[in-house]
């Protein structure tokens, strides 16, 4: 099975649409150009001839892909349309280097680089035809090469007779600010389990994320004319940074790796009269999670005491998301498989906890085991994100094979 090429001019095509979702949007998508990619996507796969194909109001874009035998389980697979706030991914222009020589890449005319020197990856990558941008946006491989992934593997389930079982596709606008899952039609996705094809390097499968809460702390302060301040002035300012002192010092996210949670203030904003602290909690271990969130709440209810403020501190906290693993858990085969399947295509599983969550900790809350497969991409949301066609060729083959097993 030879789509190589296919699989490039896919990826390249869909780079094209600027899809950069926009962070405070009110309704999905929250971006016109999602849903442009979203419709061309939809024309795939009608000439692909899959069914129910629907695109909601919203943005998203769902399909079937019967199975070919009798007696199958159902697998989704979903993508998201959207690229990062955090950086622009207009005017794409990509680059593909073909088999790459190691050393430094020059992005564009050559302001930007990529070297082996930060980035110890590009030693596995000599050899491999690799795609950058120019230096000026993101590449868009999160998540593009991922729905260019799901479309060419579904092209080569029509067009070769592998037995294989259902397929439900899902195609997704606003993953990257939480949004677009709140408008998701449970009712047009009823699978098994479920992957999402968006995680990194090649062999890698995640199946626990962080439990994950954000948290506002406002403080209120009294101004008055420093020269008569005495006595009377309340600096909301140095209560926060006195108030901020109560977090261990170590568990911050650039002090915390692998399974560590962390507090992480990333947001300071105010002045004499208040100040707004804004944190994110993250904990793998539910027991933990809450911990961390009881420990905010005493510790604000301290720092009341102590200092006996009229107006008093306040403290609000919301959940975000929660770990995966207990739904993927009961679905011990969305695991198994997936790794035989990767096994079978020569590839070495790469098992991982996700520091972050993803499209399918919202689905396991649903109740829907999705854990997430590599889709060969690295740097994401950043100038300098690349892909390997390599590794977009072993995410299809791996999708294939997933399809082929389930069968069996
Ligand atoms: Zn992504």
């Amino acid at each position: 099975m030879d789509f190589r090429d296919a699989l490039l001019a896919r990826f390249l095509s869909y780079i094209e649409f600027d899809t950069q979702s926009k962070i405070g949007a009110k309704s999905s998508p929250s971006t016109q150009g999602q849903l442009k990619l979203a419709k061309q996507i939809e024309q795939e796969l009608r000439i692909l001839e899959l069914e129910d194909i629907k695109l909601t109001k919203h943005g998203i874009l769902t399909a079937l892909l019967p199975a070919n035998v009798e007696n199958t389980p159902t697998i989704g697979l979903i993508a998201h349309l959207d690229t990062s706030p955090e950086c622009s991914g207009k005017n794409v222009r990509a680059e593909v280097i073909e088999n790459y020589r190691g050393g430094d890449i020059a992005l564009g005319i050559g302001e930007e680089f990529i070297s082996p020197v930060f980035y110890s990856f590009l030693h596995k990558l000599v050899g491999k035809t690799l795609i950058v941008a120019d230096g000026n946006t993101l590449l868009g491989a999160d998540n593009k090469a991922g729905i260019a992934e799901i479309l060419t593997a579904l092209s080569l389930l029509k067009q070769t007779n592998i037995p294989h079982c259902h397929i439900r596709v899902a195609f997704t606008p606003d993953e990257e600010i939480g949004l677009g899952m709140n408008y998701f039609p449970m009712e047009d996705f009823p699978c098994d389990w479920a992957y999402t094809i968006d995680g990194g390097e090649v062999g890698e499968l995640e199946y626990e994320n962080f439990n994950g809460a954000s948290a506002k702390v406002t403080i209120h302060g009294r101004n008055i004319h420093t020269g008569s301040a005495k006595g009377k002035m309340i600096n909301a300012l140095t209560l926060a940074c006195e108030f901020q002192q109560v977090f261990p010092v170590d568990e911050t996210p650039e002090k915390t790796e692998g399974k560590e949670g962390f507090f992480h203030l990333h947001r300071f904003v105010g002045d004499v009269e208040k100040v707004e602290l804004h944190y994110l909690i993250r904990d793998f271990d539910e027991t933990q999670f809450n911990a961390r969130k009881t420990f905010m709440e005493k510790a604000v209810k301290r720092f009341n005491q102590q200092k006996g403020l009229r107006q008093k501190v306040e403290l609000e906290i919301k959940d975000s998301y929660k770990n995966m693993y207990a739904t993927v858990q009961k679905v011990p085969q969305a695991i198994q498989l997936a790794d035989l399947a990767m096994r079978e295509c020569g590839i070495d599983p790469l098992h991982k906890p996700i520091r972050g969550g993803t499209d399918g900790a919202w689905l396991a809350e649903k109740g829907l085991a999705c854990p997430n497969i590599f889709t060969g991409g690295y740097n994401f949301h950043s100038k300098h994100e690349l892909i390997s066609l390599e590794g977009m060729e072993c995410a299809v083959k791996t999708i294939v094979k997933i399809a082929e097993l389930a069968v069996k």
